[in-house]
């Protein structure tokens, strides 16, 4: 058999922004912004590429971006990170979970992984011949049952994803949720990739509890971030991952015959931009004024809130006007009202019947406006 993923389709976020398109209805599936990014950091590129920058950097991540984004931790997180040990710069957040796992999954080894679940996660470990061992998340808080969590570890148990700020929920792990994942990994060999691509998208004050500021937990884990996410161009595939040396020596091997390195001008951009560090700082204000204004416009909807702390979504339940599977809700959304929204169902790897959908905020008012007026219409 040629299929080492035989239960995998399309990824829902290609399938669904695929439909919009043929139905010229307006995307709030996919998770991309529609306004434009920082002309900035778009000039620095240009200016990058001009001075002649356009040659392989070094496969671990242009030394002086590396640099910058060991410093910018330091200051946000207190945490003393060895650049040219422990970040390796990669082609997206996705790429880095996926080479973590792939560093340290051997066949027959057990990955808990926390339901609904980013759809690389299960995918990810599967292809490398290891089982997920799947548990939900608490509805409608979508909070981690730890004592589930304390059952399902054994000796097979290799790794914890875990996510924060979550998609696609927007729920976010607290300082406690970070203690009780310590007292479990204590004294085990269990290693932790934790998906932090929506680092500064939090909202409503809520501190971002980084595994950057748990030093015993980040001695075993593979911390992943993104560009793309930070800055809003999600098209330009640009992230890291950040580990303990030992650890990140691994993970450089399964990386270097990969993608080897990334983007030089777009690193000789970042290294710069980082500097600039009101343009990440005020991020988790921004985002929240579009969660709150999508909010505001859907209370004269008839979905129910699910709220969301952190990233580019927020998800809603339908239960109380229909009762169609999420799949068929949101292709009538999408043919009938011109709106296209992500079933929830997509993020569990058996049906679910939540009847919960995920709408991505990341967009100009008058798209927001536009997309809520036509599920009113
Ligand atoms: N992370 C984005 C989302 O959740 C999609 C990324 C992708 O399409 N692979 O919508």
């Amino acid at each position: 058999m040629i299929s080492k993923l035989p239960d995998v389709g399309t990824t829902i976020f290609t399938v669904m922004s695929q439909l919009a398109v043929e139905h010229n209805a307006i995307n709030l599936g996919q998770g991309f912004p529609d306004f434009p990014m920082s002309s900035e950091l778009t000039n620095l590129v240009n200016k990058a590429m001009q001075d002649g920058h356009n040659q392989y950097v070094h496969m671990n991540g242009l030394p002086l971006l590396t640099q910058r984004i060991a410093a910018k931790i330091e200051k946000l997180y207190q945490t003393s990170i060895d650049a040219a040990a422990q970040i390796t710069v990669t082609p997206g957040g996705t790429y880095a979970i996926y080479t973590s796992l792939t560093t340290i999954l051997h066949a027959g080894d057990e990955v808990i992984v926390f339901e609904p679940a980013y759809d690389s996660y299960i995918p990810n470990i599967e292809i490398n011949g290891a089982k997920a061992i799947r548990i939900s998340l608490q509805y409608p808080t979508y909070n981690i049952p730890w004592h589930e969590v304390k059952q399902k570890v054994n000796a097979k148990t290799k790794a914890i994803i875990i996510n924060s700020p979550h998609n696609p929920t927007g729920a976010v792990l607290s300082k406690d949720d970070m203690t009780q994942l310590q007292s479990i990994v204590d004294g085990t060999s269990i290693y932790i990739v934790s998906d932090e691509v929506y680092e500064h998208l939090i909202f409503d004050g809520i501190r971002h509890e980084s595994i950057l500021l748990y030093p015993e937990l980040l001695k075993r884990a593979f911390v992943c971030f993104s560009f793309g996410k930070t800055y809003h161009c999600t098209g330009w595939k640009i992230g890291y991952c950040i580990s303990a040396a030992d650890i990140m020596k691994e993970f450089r091997k399964v990386h270097q015959f990969n993608c080897f390195s990334c983007n030089s001008p777009v690193q000789f951009a970042l290294a710069e931009y980082l500097l600039n560090e009101d343009a990440y700082l005020s991020l988790g204000d921004q985002m929240q004024q579009k969660r709150d204004y999508l909010r505001t416009l859907m209370q004269a909807t008839p979905f129910k809130l699910i709220p969301s702390h952190g990233s580019y979504f927020e998800c809603y339940s339908y239960a109380g006007f229909s009762n169609e599977t999420d799949k068929d809700f949101v292709m009538r959304l999408t043919k009938e009202k011109g709106v296209v929204a992500i079933p929830i169902s997509a993020f569990y790897k058996e049906a679910t019947d939540n009847k919960v959908v995920r709408f991505c905020f990341a967009k100009r008012e008058e798209t927001l406006k536009k997309a809520v007026d036509k599920i009113m219409s």
